[in-house]
């Protein structure tokens, strides 16, 4: 049997129902403790509960923390897979931090859940159970970080929360899951063809994002100026236009050498510098805005911080969203 790491940060998977309210909240015990023996069936299990946070609360600096936890314990405790409970709600964003910095090639696989501990229905037990299967399956390696829930397998870049509520709720637009989960396999019918992984120690920089929408000006550019960033992600419209009157706030940004990337509010598809009129892709381009590839806004904003601790040169950093 492999030996695996089960790392508990919290969320829905580790809350308790209050069955006179229906609210949902984090109890002292986590819940998961009660499954460990089952999953012993199937891997020798070492446990820790790194936090005991819903995932609204994670930030950075838990994901860095997270990363380094996984780095230490590969090397000391001989760990050949990793499986992280975490909340749904920015479960993507810490999947796809660890996938862009964790270089060693150990399976690492993240879960959730949509009902609590004592919903009927709860799905968070059966997830981790598959969670831990495929953390250790053999074809999990070189796959990269991979999100299991509801009996599929997504790769960390492609997924994304697609509903509020529903069990169902975590897809890979565009691309579909690379595998599958059955009561007796672990099945990938798809595997990544790149991966990207940057050695960072701190997460220094500040990054934020904003969605573009019809009617936008430039007042909000001005208005983040107070705030220092040091990147900025934007949501942009179809396949990468703005509105014209943004124009005059990114192009003080840029003079400001804060690098402005775009993506799209479209949930499928790439941005490109297609379209020729003011505010169009072709003017974004030749200001200075830099293009991702495919990314969602909140993905496009973790690869941001860390390729900010590497480079603050903008070829580099359209290189690394070019990836
Ligand atoms: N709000 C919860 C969280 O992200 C949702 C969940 O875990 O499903 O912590």
């Amino acid at each position: 049997m492999k030996n695996i790491l089960i790392i508990h940060t919290g969320g829905t998977i580790s809350m308790t129902e209050d069955k006179v309210t229906g609210t949902v909240k984090p109890e002292n015990q986590n819940p998961l403790h009660n499954i460990t023996s089952t999953l012993q069936s199937i891997a020798n299990i070492t446990v820790i509960e790194l936090f005991h946070l819903p995932s609204p609360h994670i930030t950075p600096k838990e994901m860095l923390l997270l990363k380094q936890e996984i780095d230490r314990r590969i090397v000391q405790d001989q760990i050949e897979g990793v499986v992280i409970t975490h909340g749904t709600d920015t479960l993507e964003e810490t999947a796809y931090f660890l996938d862009l910095t964790i270089t060693k090639d150990v399976p690492v696989v993240l879960t959730g859940a949509m009902r609590s501990s004592n919903e009927l229905g709860a799905d968070g037990p059966y997830n981790l159970i598959s969670a831990v299967k495929v953390a250790s399956s053999d074809s999990a390696k070189g796959k990269g970080v991979l999100v299991v829930l509801n009996d599929e397998i997504h790769t960390a870049k492609n997924v994304t929360k697609t509903h509020t509520s529903n069990v169902a709720t975590f897809q890979s637009p565009q691309y579909g899951p690379v595998g599958s989960v059955t009561k007796k396999s672990v099945t990938f019918h798809h595997a990544p063809i790149v991966r990207q992984t940057y050695h960072i120690n701190e997460i220094t920089k500040s990054v934020v994002m904003l969605k573009a929408y019809a009617g936008m000006d430039q007042s909000i550019f001005h208005a983040i100026q107070t705030l220092n960033v040091n990147g900025l992600v934007i949501e942009a419209l179809g396949q990468g236009n703005l509105p014209p009157a943004t124009i005059p706030g990114l192009k003080d940004l840029l003079k400001r050498n804060v690098p402005i990337v775009i993506v799209s509010r479209c949930f499928n598809g790439f941005v490109q510098d297609i379209y020729n009129y003011e505010g169009g892709g072709k003017q974004l381009k030749e200001i200075g805005v830099l293009f991702s590839n495919g990314l969602n806004g909140q993905k496009a904003r973790i690869k941001l911080l860390i390729a900010l601790e590497i480079t603050n040169d903008p070829r580099m950093i359209q290189k690394m969203f070019l990836q």
